[in-house]
């Protein structure tokens, strides 16, 4: 298993005594949510406590988290943050994940009691006072982290600070730092402002000779890169595939010069939240002992959405952020054809660019009883979704790692993906040959690639005991977080042990 860059975790010895792992993102599940993001945040770090480590998570306070729903306490009396060349001063606020993991909320008027999470004029600079008031924090907590674990390009300045003015601070010393790239796509891109702000502008831009942009902006996301200990991207496909220019966001060339520390690790699923047997949303629970008790959910979904009823019809369903990234451009040019020759009914439940917004209610207007779309984003029907239809449809660009698909097969809806990314990782195309497999992959970006797998999804579908063979395969695959928190814990392992040489 000695192998590097985005492959298997090389092995190391599991760490002897329990580490701190500091761990900061901009979301967590359930404090704040938009994405994927919020997930990891909220349920690795449980696992991680789990295997018997000091893991504590840090987020901002934003105006939504009200103190009183979720417990929260002061942590600290109000300290100063050192920004650009004043102090801002800072709340510590604190609660806890599941009762045992501690989450520390940084606080401040003026940087997070707005309505939204992100998208303000000035993120850069309220991401830079999280982060900076994190460390300040921990040092007043005097909690040491052996590990500080970074998200997203929100907290990527981490892993720059402990390198340049951090660097001969003695609490710090012993902290090596993680970095996870969860979307190459977004990496937070600023002026040389920002660096004043964050107290690192005697370092100037980081230069790179194949990055022409690099020397005249601020990219978050590539300092974290250029700077963490370990990265890893949170496939291990994705991270196989982001030092390619076709996936490397322009970052490639900087990705393969650290290819030695760059690895990638699935995400899992809170297997307690995504279960059928308990999910109270469902019109009727079942597993896979009561696979026959799936149908209500299919019947009612059915009707929800204005289709007619028909248990033989095969439903297929999405959902997603309506973007480039998720492959949509497949769908329109086939999506008639998938309804009016195959014979499909079409479920959408989605938010995001306007043409699809009117792409997908044009579709409605024209085909009432057999697409049912949904524009807006609604938790409960997601979960219907995934229980009532047959096939669940993933034809992205580029998927990091893709809950989607993992939560689909937990539900008994067989995917349809294309082979990239965490995709390609979770799931395996059905060979009739040898009855192996638990859904349908293609390859190309082509319309014509996702409807040849729908073919042969739909054609399968026809033959209901190979079909439920296909539906059991899906809900016995094992997307716990146990087996990437172990990963992490590795991959913590490593990261002080290329710490230590630096
Ligand atoms: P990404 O993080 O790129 O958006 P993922 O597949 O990793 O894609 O995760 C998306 C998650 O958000 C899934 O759990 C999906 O069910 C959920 N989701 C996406 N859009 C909606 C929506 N409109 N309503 C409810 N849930 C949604």
């Amino acid at each position: 298993m000695a192998q590097q860059s985005g492959r298997e975790i090389p092995e190391m010895e599991e760490p002897t005594s329990p580490l701190k792992i500091l761990l900061l993102s901009a979301e967590v599940v359930p404090f704040a949510k938009t994405g994927g993001l919020a997930d990891v945040a909220g349920s690795l770090p449980k696992a991680i406590h789990t295997l018997g480590h000091d893991i504590r998570v840090a987020m901002p306070r934003y105006g939504r988290i009200r103190p009183e729903q979720f417990n929260l306490t002061r942590a600290l009396d109000t300290f100063p943050v050192p920004m650009d060349n004043r102090t801002e001063p800072a709340e510590l606020m604190q609660t806890t994940l599941d009762d045992n993991v501690p989450v520390y909320m940084i606080d401040s008027v003026r940087y997070f009691d707005r309505d939204g999470i992100y998208m303000y004029p000035d993120d850069a600079e309220r991401f830079i006072f999280f982060c900076r008031g994190v460390l300040e924090a921990v040092k007043r907590l005097g909690w040491q982290p052996d590990i500080i674990h970074c998200h997203d390009w929100h907290t990527a300045l981490v892993p720059n600070w402990l390198k340049t003015i951090y660097a001969r601070d003695p609490f710090f010393a012993g902290a090596a730092s993680v970095y996870t790239i969860h979307n190459l796509a977004y990496q937070g891109v600023f002026g040389y402002r920002v660096l004043e702000i964050a107290g690192i502008d005697e370092y100037g831009f980081v230069v790179h000779p194949d990055i022409v942009d690099l020397n005249e902006v601020v990219d978050f996301m590539g300092r974290g890169i250029y700077f963490a200990d370990v990265i890893n991207a949170v496939s291990e496909t994705y991270a196989r595939e982001i030092l390619t220019p076709e996936f490397g966001e322009k970052l490639d060339p900087m990705l393969r010069d650290r290819s030695d520390r760059l690895f990638g690790v699935l995400n899992g699923i809170d297997l307690g939240e995504f279960d059928p047997a308990t999910d109270s949303y469902l019109e009727a629970n079942y597993s896979l002992e009561s696979l026959d008790r799936r149908l209500g959910n299919k019947l009612s979904l059915q009707r929800e959405a204005g289709l007619r009823q028909d248990p033989s019809v095969p439903v297929v369903g999405i959902i997603a952020r309506l973007t480039d990234q998720k492959g949509l451009d497949l769908i329109t040019p086939i999506i008639e054809a998938l309804l009016q020759h195959l014979g499909a009914q079409f479920v959408l439940l989605g938010t995001g660019e306007q043409r699809y917004h009117d792409f997908f209610a044009g579709l409605a207007d024209r085909f009432p009883d057999q697409a049912g779309i949904f524009l807006t984003f609604n938790a409960s029907l997601a979960r219907r979704i995934y229980a009532g239809s047959d096939l669940f449809l993933m034809p992205s660009r580029f998927e990091p790692c893709g809950l989607g698909q993992m939560i689909a097969m937990r539900y008994g809806s067989v995917p349809v993906v294309r082979a990239v990314g965490g995709l390609a990782d979770t799931v395996r195309d059905y060979d009739p040959a040898t009855g192996e497999g638990t859904g349908f992959v293609f390859e190309a970006y082509d319309p014509m690639a996702l409807y040849t797998a729908l073919v042969r999804a739909l054609e399968t579908y026809r033959h209901q005991d190979v079909w439920r063979e296909l539906q059991v395969r899906c809900m016995r695959q094992d997307f716990s977080w146990e087996t990437s928190a172990r990963k992490y814990v590795e991959l913590y392992a490593r990261a002080r042990a290329f710490h230590a040489q630096n």
